[in-house]
């Protein structure tokens, strides 16, 4: 059997069960194969098995030939940063984000801190599916050193940013990789701060390391109960960010990345922004207001970060609080995220809820429908045929993930499922009526079409 390993996001699996010391020993080999690496940058957030994977994973880097720099619990854009500062061949953070604390993983940099996309990815698998490991003679075996480099990324954001207002901030890193490195740039940034959560514990007992509306009802209540300026919130692994607004109310991500965006082609005076196909077309109302474009791209954050150093964009995310800053490096960033939007509002002068309140109101449905997994991506195909027919007034057509059709008052994307036996539909809408009409015919479109090609 072919093995699939990787995904958008690295390697992620239940510890000890898809993911063992054994299987990360042969990454970290098979790393050094594929860069010929000299020098491997390694780094983890706060899980409970992350010291037992770090070992295994340094055993074979070290195995293969290369010198190790283990820089402990970091957030993955400042491990991403560090390589590319560093000038390292490969860094490797071991995380799972944003899932439940069973889970770890693993997500590989290069040199330009940019993650492994599908082509790296698909090498290092077949390397371990073949196990055609290459063992450094014992004279070449690497070495290991352990440095907190943080400091080099301290010193990139205080260059980068001045705040010229003391912003109470409520914040919560949820008790992972963020814990101290966020509470101190903030500081350091004249913030009075507030931290909730910030000691490191992989078992995150406070919160889910996913930032949601739900997972963060405890953090809206401090900020609004406290009259902060805002709450700021990040994943297990600092590489997203959530804010609540000055009145405990928790921020839209399509909202915010909206908005932001508009505000950095804004100070650009144009320029491209990239986002997934995904994300809300506010994200276009709001950057052709300022004479920007927008580029979509696939779900994950590699394809966001590959397209914004192919179009040389100013700016990208995703609406997951994923938001990437090419001028300090190719990684989203949730430090320095926040500390952007602080200094956003500074500019412009708004309170969170102001700011975001630019951005127009839009509905978004959502709906899936049964199919087999051996046929939904024949499926999807099939309506990529037939729904510009469907929709006779579309504007523009993208196969760049599923099938996304732009309208005059919306958009539709219709994609298989990664996971499950489903196709996954979604609709924006100016209005609800709007969107209740567009998801009604595309339901009709993808009915006929599992009719043809069979459930
Ligand atoms: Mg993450």
């Amino acid at each position: 059997m072919k093995l699939k390993l990787f995904g958008s996001s690295g390697v992620r699996g239940v510890v000890n069960a898809d993911l063992t010391p054994i299987l990360v020993t042969k990454i970290g080999l098979a790393i050094t194969m594929l860069v010929k690496a000299k020098k491997v940058l390694v780094a983890r957030d706060t899980r409970v098995s992350g010291q037992m994977l770090e070992d295994a994973l340094v055993s074979g880097l070290l195995a293969g030939g290369a010198n190790v720099s283990c820089v402990g619990v970091m957030p993955t854009p400042v491990l991403a940063y560090l390589t590319m500062k560093l000038k390292a061949d490969a860094g490797v953070m071991i995380t799972a984000s944003h899932n439940p604390p069973q889970y770890n993983g693993i997500k590989i940099f290069d040199k330009d801190s940019i993650s492994y996309g599908d082509e790296k990815q698909g090498k290092i698998e077949k390397i371990i599916e073949r196990e055609s490991f290459r063992f450094a003679e014992w004279q070449g075996i690497g070495n290991v050193s352990h440095a907190n480099e943080s400091g080099l990324y301290v010193e990139t954001i205080a260059k980068a940013v001045e705040l010229g207002k003391k912003w109470r901030v409520i914040l919560d890193p949820g008790c992972g990789a963020a814990y101290s490195l966020a509470p101190a740039i903030l500081k350091s940034l004249g913030c009075k701060l507030t931290a909730i959560n910030s000691q490191p514990d992989g078992f995150f007992p406070a919160r889910s390391p996913e930032p949601s509306a739900e997972s963060l009802k405890s953090l809206a209540n401090i900020v609004r109960e406290s009259g902060a300026d805002v709450g700021i919130a990040y994943d297990g692994d600092g590489d997203r960010v959530a804010f609540i607004d000055e009145k405990g109310v928790f921020v839209d991500f399509d909202r915010v990345l909206a908005a932001y965006a508009a505000y950095v082609l804004k100070r650009k005076q144009r320029g491209v922004v990239v986002t997934n196909v995904e994300a809300s077309m506010r994200i276009e109302k709001m950057a052709e207001a300022q004479g920007g474009k927008v580029v979509r791209t696939r779900v994950g954050d590699v394809y966001v970060s590959e397209a914004i150093k192919q179009h040389k964009a100013v700016f990208g995310g995703e609406p997951c609080g994923a938001w990437i800053h090419p001028k300090i490096h190719y990684c989203p960033d949730g430090i320095f995220s926040s500390v952007m939007l602080l200094k956003a509002l500074e500019d412009e002068g708004k309170r969170l809820s102001k700011f975001v309140a630019e951005t127009p109101v839009y509905e978004t449905l959502r709906k899936n429908i049964p199919c087999k997994n051996e046929a939904k991506y024949r499926i999807v195909d099939k309506v990529g045929e037939g729904i510009k027919a469907a929709f006779p007034e579309h504007m523009e057509y993208s196969a760049v993930d599923g099938v996304r059709l732009s309208l005059k008052n919306g958009w539709i994307l219709v994609r298989a499922s990664g996971t499950e036996p489903l196709i996954r539909i979604t609709v924006e809408g100016e209005s609800l009526k709007a969107a209740k009409e567009i998801m009604k015919k595309g339901v009709m479109l993808i009915n006929k079409v599992v009719g043809k090609v069979g459930k």
